[in-house]
């Protein structure tokens, strides 16, 4: 058991995935579990507890968010979903309300916790709650496109028979419609995977691009089979509360503030950075090559135009 106090602010799908993520990798001494449904969240904290002797001990709590008094991190994940007719705008104004009604006592409660945002729009939603919060930045992080480069490692490891593990490389910019492969970063082996044959398999852009499109529509894909998409956020969740609970500085593409990278200020979207006990404390801007520094900068434009009419 490691140790430490994780609280989980929205106990739905992505919630309880990453609640169970965290339990049963004995990674936390205990878990509180915050909803609007507080019966909900309730059941779900018993049910959870009741596998402790199989586990671990793990003290799990349903609670308001006045329970999370020296949480380390806090998980954010609560949110609502779209309506019929509904657009990501007015999604959008609606999750804003609901991180208006929790970062007052967050703040209040929990001011030292990282806060790690998957509500999405989540490089939009994270600008919002940085915003909302008096916390210090770099301890506001947005799960980003550690989920997408996740995916894009899963399916490179399928087509070149290797552990996904051993593939290196990131999606960056936007989680969403307008995310970027940066293809010059992707290796395996030390190799750059578009310069030459590797393990046998070698370069095919058209099968490169269709592989890149699969990862940015996958999260369509996944909802329109079973609803939502929740078990490898979870997996992404408690990778970064790891990073977080025992400060093992993990570079994940995370969504940060961008201060003048590539020539862009404001926006929140994904570069790799580093990430410890206090949250982000460096952030990388890997070289790029012209066209992926142009489709990261598109990305950038894209997100801004959408958090300045949430503002109109
Ligand atoms: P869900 O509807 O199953 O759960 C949302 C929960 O939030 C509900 O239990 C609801 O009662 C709760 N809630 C709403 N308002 C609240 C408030 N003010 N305080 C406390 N709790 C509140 O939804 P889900 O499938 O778990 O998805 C949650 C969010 O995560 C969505 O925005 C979804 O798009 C996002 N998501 C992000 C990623 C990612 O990569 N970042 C991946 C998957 C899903």
């Amino acid at each position: 058991m490691d140790g430490g106090h994780v609280g989980i602010v929205g106990v739905g799908h992505v919630g309880m995935a990453s609640a169970a993520a965290l339990f049963h990798a004995s990674m936390v001494s205990r878990l509180t579990l915050v909803d609007l449904d507080e019966r909900r969240a309730e059941g779900e904290a018993m049910d959870l507890m009741h596998g402790q002797a199989l586990v671990g001990a793990c003290d799990v709590r349903a609670g308001g968010v006045d329970q999370l008094a020296g949480a380390a991190v806090v998980v954010l994940c609560a949110g609502v979903s779209q309506k019929p007719g509904e657009t990501r705008i007015d999604l959008l104004a609606r999750n804003a309300e609901v991180f208006r009604s929790v970062a007052d006592g967050l703040d209040e409660h929990a001011p030292e916790a990282v806060v790690l945002i998957a509500t999405n729009p989540v490089d939009i939603m994270s600008r919002i709650f940085a915003d909302l919060s008096a916390r210090p930045r770099e301890r506001v992080i947005g799960t980003g496109t550690t989920l997408d480069s996740a995916r894009l490692r899963a399916l490179l490891g399928r087509r070149y028979r290797v552990d996904p593990q051993s593939v290196h490389g990131y999606v960056l910019g936007e989680h969403g419609d307008t995310e970027m492969v940066p293809w010059s970063l992707v290796s395996i082996g030390g190799t750059t995977i578009r310069d030459r044959s590797v393990l046998g398999v070698s370069w095919d852009e058209v099968a490169m691009r269709a592989l890149a499109e699969e990862v940015r529509t996958a999260a369509y894909e996944i909802v329109a089979r079973k609803g939502w998409t929740n078990w490898a956020i979870g997996s992404v969740i408690r990778e970064l509360v790891a990073a977080v609970l025992r400060d093992e500085r993990t570079v994940a593409p995370v969504s940060v503030p961008f201060t003048g990278e590539y020539g862009i200020t404001g926006p929140w979207l994904s570069l790799p950075a580093r990430i410890g006990r206090g949250g982000i404390d460096g952030v990388i801007a890997p070289p790029l090559e012209p066209d992926e520094e142009a489709a990261l900068r598109a990305s950038a434009t894209a997100l801004d135009e959408v958090h300045a009419a949430l503002d109109a």
